[in-house]
């Protein structure tokens, strides 16, 4: 089991984690009527006693956003004010990621969302890499991504998390690290927990958000460190075929970071990569500090 920060949030307090329990009968558990958001919060290295955060007012703001899907009327601002609180109360000396949840959290049965008890939960552990630095092996999932008119996929909503958990399951069993799940409509569309880019004549491409991907924060910060490096970025349907064909493909999120691709099913990719290589150093010169070219990227928690 992971090192779990020793304080939680639970409905309205602070406890300690081993205290942070719900019953079995939680409504939320049997029906997938939760959402949830994950971010990186790092020790600043220039200065241990202030934790950094990348993009907390927009991982605050989807989280309110999916809680608007549940019914539950839970401010961006509020998150972001417990996100705080959580960090200053836990004061991490490594860095963590912070796990902010929501569902309906009344005992109980039938599917609904209207007239029962919804509240917000966080808790946090240790993350380092999520995936092999080096390139990870992809298949292409046997699953394919939800549809938005059933599933509000805007939102990071528990209950679509199946699909990934059988497509990482299926990939890992068959000898790969990670999968590609195309939509309905047999496009390309995002990793288990990563939205994807491809390379072609020097060009990044990406699906675009109509094709059911999640409205990542790593992928918008990535087309707008391509826009400024004069990289031209297209957001538009890909074909599966084109995953062959191109020169680079990356996956990117919060806990992927940019992790480069090797091999795509039996074809093995180019070890060169020009483009991954340049985001991946600027995206992570940012996160970590070293790079202040965005500082409305970076919401700096000063510990008491
Ligand atoms: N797609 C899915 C399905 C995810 O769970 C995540 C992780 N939040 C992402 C993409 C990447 O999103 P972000 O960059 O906001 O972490």
């Amino acid at each position: 089991m992971p090192d779990f920060l020793p304080i939680a949030y639970f409905k309205d307090r602070f406890i300690p984690f081993s205290e942070a329990n719900v019953s079995i009968a939680t409504h939320g558990l049997h029906y997938g009527t939760g959402a949830f958001g994950g971010l990186r919060a790092i020790p600043n290295p220039q200065n241990p006693r202030q934790i950094l955060t990348f993009r907390l007012d927009r991982h605050s703001k989807r989280l309110s956003q999916s809680a608007r899907f549940l019914h539950f009327d839970l401010p961006a601002a509020k998150i972001q004010q417990v996100l705080v609180d959580f960090v200053q109360k836990n004061a991490p000396t490594e860095p963590v990621y912070l796990r902010p949840f929501i569902c309906t959290s009344e005992m109980g049965l039938v599917p609904r969302l209207h007239n029962i008890e919804k509240s917000l939960f966080v808790f946090g552990l240790p993350m380092g890499d999520y995936l092999s630095n080096d390139g990870v092996k992809c298949r292409i999932s046997s699953w394919c991504r939800q549809e938005d008119r059933s599933f509000p996929l805007r939102g990071k909503i528990t209950g679509a998390y199946i699909t990934s958990s059988l497509a990482k399951t299926e990939a890992i069993e068959s000898g790969f690290d990670e999968a590609i799940l195309l939509n309905a409509q047999g496009k390309v569309c995002e990793a288990t927990g990563m939205n994807i880019f491809l390379v072609r004549d020097g060009k990044l491409i990406t699906p675009d958000v109509d094709q059911d991907v999640l409205e990542g924060i790593t992928r918008d910060s990535i087309i707008v460190l391509a826009q400024e490096m004069g990289i031209p970025v297209v957001q538009r349907t890909v074909d599966k075929s084109e995953l062959y064909a191109c020169e680079e493909v990356f996956l990117c999120g919060t806990a992927a970071k940019i992790t480069p691709i090797r091999q795509i099913e039996n074809y093995t990719l180019p070890t060169e990569r020009p483009v991954t290589t340049q985001l991946k150093q600027k995206l992570a010169d940012i996160t970590e500090n070293r790079d202040q070219s965005h500082p409305d990227w970076i919401f700096a928690i000063d510990l008491p």
